[in-house]
């Protein structure tokens, strides 16, 4: 059974639900969103007569659902988008997209203030960075790891940036929830059900990235698992699925699975056009039909020096081709569902 608190309910109002939820013998879990809580009540076998909750006030809605999904399908949450805020007036879903650039991963502390500055200069407020790797292969570059989160978090701080970084491990975890903004799962953890669970247990936004090989219906088991522990702040990312193993094209973005995705659930989803099209010649027609497309904004790789990138150079843009993109993209925002939001705070070098 989920209870869907009204918009502006008090905090006095869900404990006074909570409260009585427990005083019946079940457990209660609130999981808060940028405008509504809901109370999931756990354990329960047996029927609740809903007429027990007539004394609560703030109450909007009472739903049994007894399926393995619930949470995740907008029907059972008021059917409203919920919106991620992920700080510094930043929030996803809402009437406009956002646009997550950076390095694969964090490679010195030049190159991330270089990165942030170049960015920042250009409105761009969310940065992404590797710390922890989880490559395909042991030989390569796994990560700066502390030193990484390190290096990140000055240039964050001297730009006035909003970080992104993925944890692989609860280890990563636990220190990535210090320092970032953003917590991101990569596509080959979406089905770490262990680490989503914690993620669903920290108060951070999870970008939650769907793996390459997983139907819509896997990625809902996985988002369920983050929200059945608390947490609603998620941002899906559709960064591509495996087709035709053994030809050069290794991946497609599934533009259907998407809009079924904003169709079905309330969460906000972006779409990562540098690991779907793993070239950095595609990267910029791609992201401009994805922006035109619909979505709530894009991820995209930008190295200072791609060539000499320690990980995935092929498909990230230098500073020059990530302005050529932005001058189209800007061009085109008017025509999309989301225009773009940029941040023009910073100055031009
Ligand atoms: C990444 O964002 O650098 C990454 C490894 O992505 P994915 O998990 O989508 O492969
Ligand atoms: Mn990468």
């Amino acid at each position: 059974m989920l209870i869907v608190m009204k918009i502006g309910a008090t905090k006095r109002q869900i404990l006074e639900v909570v409260q009585g939820i427990e005083q019946i013998g079940y457990e209660a879990k609130i999981s808060k969103g940028a405008q509504r809580s809901i109370i999931l009540i756990h354990g329960n076998i047996g029927y609740i007569d809903e007429a027990y909750f007539n004394k609560f006030s703030g109450i909007m809605e009472i739903i049994h659902i007894s399926r393995r999904l619930r949470l995740v399908y907008r029907e059972n949450m008021g059917g409203d988008d919920t919106i991620v805020d992920i700080g510094g007036g930043l929030k996803f879903n809402d009437s406009y997209s956002q646009i997550i650039a950076g390095p694969c991963s964090i490679e010195s502390r030049d190159m991330a203030m270089e990165t942030a500055d170049f960015l920042s200069s250009r409105g761009i407020k969310i940065m992404r960075g590797g710390i922890f790797k989880p490559r395909t292969s042991p030989y390569s570059f796994q990560g700066l790891k502390e030193k990484g989160i390190e290096y990140f978090s000055e240039a964050a701080k001297k730009y006035k940036m909003k970080t992104v970084s993925e944890a692989v491990d609860e280890y990563s975890l636990n220190l990535l929830n210090e320092v970032v903004d953003v917590i991101q799962i990569g596509a080959r953890n979406m089905q770490n059900y262990s680490l989503l669970k914690k993620c669903g247990s920290i108060n951070k936004p999870v970008l939650l990235k769907r793996g390459f090989t997983a139907s819509l219906d896997d990625l809902y088991v996985s988002i369920e698992y983050i929200l059945s522990e608390g947490n609603q702040n998620i941002i899906v990312c559709e960064r591509g699925i495996r087709v035709f193993e053994g030809t050069k094209q290794r991946s497609i973005i599934d533009f259907l699975g998407v809009s079924d995705f904003k169709e079905e659930c309330h969460l906000p989803i972006i779409i990562d056009t540098s690991h779907a099209t793993r070239d950095r010649k595609k990267v910029h027609s791609l992201s401009r039909a994805a922006m035109i497309y619909g979505c709530d904004g894009l991820m995209i790789e930008v190295h200072p020096d791609p060539d000499k990138a320690l990980s995935d150079g092929p498909q990230s843009l230098s500073f020059s081709d990530f302005d050529l993109l932005l001058i189209d993209l800007k061009n085109l925002s008017q025509f999309a569902k989301k225009p773009l939001k940029l941040h023009n705070s910073g100055q031009k070098k």
